[in-house]
């Protein structure tokens, strides 16, 4: 008997299928193939789109050069992009539902989070809105009195912009607005497993009245679409979106041409519990931290390190906490757990937690796949696995799932020392009342983000990114804006004082 609570197949019209194009310049576009996506939840075919092979990834990208230099977008006023891009959050608002049904068909993950996601993503749009009318650069008048200096922020160029499937509209919206806002033109690939709601976004810049050709969409694999998006020398810059892996090969890959390469790419993310927290809200943190997106989360916190003095009756608290978490179909609104991407996927996550339970670790709860009364196969139990020790790949690599780990620690030393004990720095928290504690962690931990008394609070002010093998550059934020920016400096003599270098013979 299964003591989850679980949400059965609700009744639903399903949308069409829904059809995909590419978007070059200003013109939707088909290939001669195409590929098909399966809703996890459902198992049935909710988007066809179009395949694109080298020609439409050089046609695309053409485009945006084009569009670059002749500076329909690259050179026109701050408040005239701010515009566009604040018609374009006022759109995705009024077409939440439709992109988050869309989404959760092809992500699996539950309604209520695809609509924040969304919705939430409208805000980003608003501020690099404001971010495109603020930006400036330096003047020098310290340089001696026949000398003046200027640093000119010009936006980078062509930006390819590759996505991965967990988050497709936010990960978009925290890359694009924010290219634009630069003066940048882009070509955008979403990843092959959740293309739709990006071709959705195409039609809402093309109805905010965005120039053809500046941002353009190319549906289809990462070979050879994302390969030539990262080798083609007519491209300035890569913002990419993923893992660590293919990270890796697109850093090789673009070296050939020198283009500036932007990572955000996975995480082991801690969460320390230390004895005098709050441990009401910690547990609910935790349990927020690991179901989340159904775990399929950068910033997951797929690892907790709890004091042993705690360790029993807080994993107890989230065991309890994960058993009333609904879990089920993703279409019900009250659903906080959804359906697994791929069968291959779940079938990854089922081999970390056999490993681990073979070299000697414990299941506290769920521990298996679990088939949804009226849905598909691809459910995972939200599962909480005890007994790790650091060496254990559960412990160190990213599950990506529902699957949460527990390690314990003695003093703070052995804390900080587990914490930054990974290859992967994206983001880390801690939760004691103590601000002396929060404070020394806050500075110690190796990562990009470090949440105390929270977990995975996130503004579009404040920087995103990571540290070691979670990527280089930042998103969002100021920061975030400005990797879409060169630096170009302007030295000018005033007046004619100047010596001259050649001496002159009568
Ligand atoms: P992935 O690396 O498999 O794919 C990401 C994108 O890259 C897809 O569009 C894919 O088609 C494309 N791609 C694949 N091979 C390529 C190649 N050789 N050249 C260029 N592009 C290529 O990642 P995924 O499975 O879609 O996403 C999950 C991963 O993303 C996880 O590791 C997760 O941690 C990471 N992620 C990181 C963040 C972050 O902000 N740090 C956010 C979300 C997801």
């Amino acid at each position: 008997m299964n003591d989850m609570t679980i949400n059965t197949a609700i009744s639903y019209d399903l949308p069409p299928v829904f059809t995909g194009r590419h978007l070059i310049d200003g013109a939707w576009v088909e290939s001669a193939e195409s590929f098909e996506r399966r809703a996890p939840s459902h198992d049935t075919v909710v988007s066809r789109s179009a395949l694109g092979g080298e020609a439409e990834t050089e046609a695309a990208i053409a485009a945006a050069r084009r569009a670059f230099d002749a500076g329909i977008w690259s050179r026109i006023s701050g408040k005239a992009r701010a515009e566009v891009l604040l018609k374009v959050a006022d759109l995705i608002e009024a077409n939440v539902d439709e992109i988050a049904v869309q989404e959760t068909l092809e992500s699996g993950k539950p309604i209520s989070q695809a609509r924040g996601e969304v919705g939430g993503a409208a805000d980003l749009w608003r501020y690099a809105a404001s971010l495109a009318r603020a930006s400036h650069g330096d003047s020098h008048n310290t340089l001696g009195e026949d000398m003046l200096g200027m640093v000119l922020k010009e936006p980078i160029g062509v930006v390819s912009i590759i996505t991965p499937w967990n988050f497709p509209f936010w990960i978009l919206s925290q890359k694009l607005p924010f290219a634009l806002a630069a003066g940048c033109t882009v070509v955008v690939k979403p990843s092959e497993m959740t293309p739709s709601s990006t071709v959705m976004m195409g039609e809402l810049l093309i109805q905010a009245g965005l120039p053809a050709g500046v941002c353009n969409i190319v549906l289809g694999y990462g070979q050879p679409v994302g390969s030539l998006m990262s080798t083609h020398p007519e491209v300035d810059m890569v913002t990419f979106t993923g893992s660590t892996a293919v990270g890796k090969m697109i850093t090789e890959a673009s070296s050939g041409t020198l283009k500036k390469v932007a990572l955000e790419l996975g995480g082991k993310n801690p969460q320390v519990i230390c004895p005098d927290a709050d441990l009401e809200s910690a547990a609910d943190a935790v349990t927020f931290g690991i179901y989340f997106n159904v775990g399929q989360c950068c910033n997951s916190s797929s690892r907790i390190i709890v004091h042993e003095d705690i360790a029993e009756a807080f994993v107890a608290r989230v065991v309890a906490l994960s058993k009333q978490v609904r879990f089920g179909d993703p279409l019900d609104p009250t659903t906080q757990v959804g359906a697994i991407v791929t069968a291959e996927h779940n079938a990854k996550i089922d081999g970390y937690v056999r490993d681990a339970r073979n070299a000697g670790a414990k299941i506290a709860l769920g521990g298996g796949p679990l088939q949804v009364e009226g849905l598909g196969p691809q459910f995972y139990q939200p599962t909480v696995v005890t007994g790790v020790t650091p060496d254990m790949a559960i412990a160190r690599e990213e599950v990506f799932g529902p699957v949460l780990t527990v390690l314990t620690y003695r003093t703070f030393e052995e804390a900080i020392a587990l914490t930054n004990d990974s290859d992967y720095g994206l983001s880390a928290g801690i939760w004691s009342e103590n601000i002396h504690t929060c404070l020394e962690f806050a500075r110690r931990a190796e990562a990009g983000t470090v949440w105390t008394n929270t977990w995975m609070d996130g503004y579009p002010e404040l920087a995103f990114g990571g540290v070691k093998q979670s990527g280089q550059g930042r998103e969002i934020g100021h920061y975030g804006f400005e990797e879409f920016l060169e630096v170009k400096s302007v030295v000018m003599r005033v007046g004619r004082s100047r010596a001259p270098w050649v001496t002159t013979h009568a």
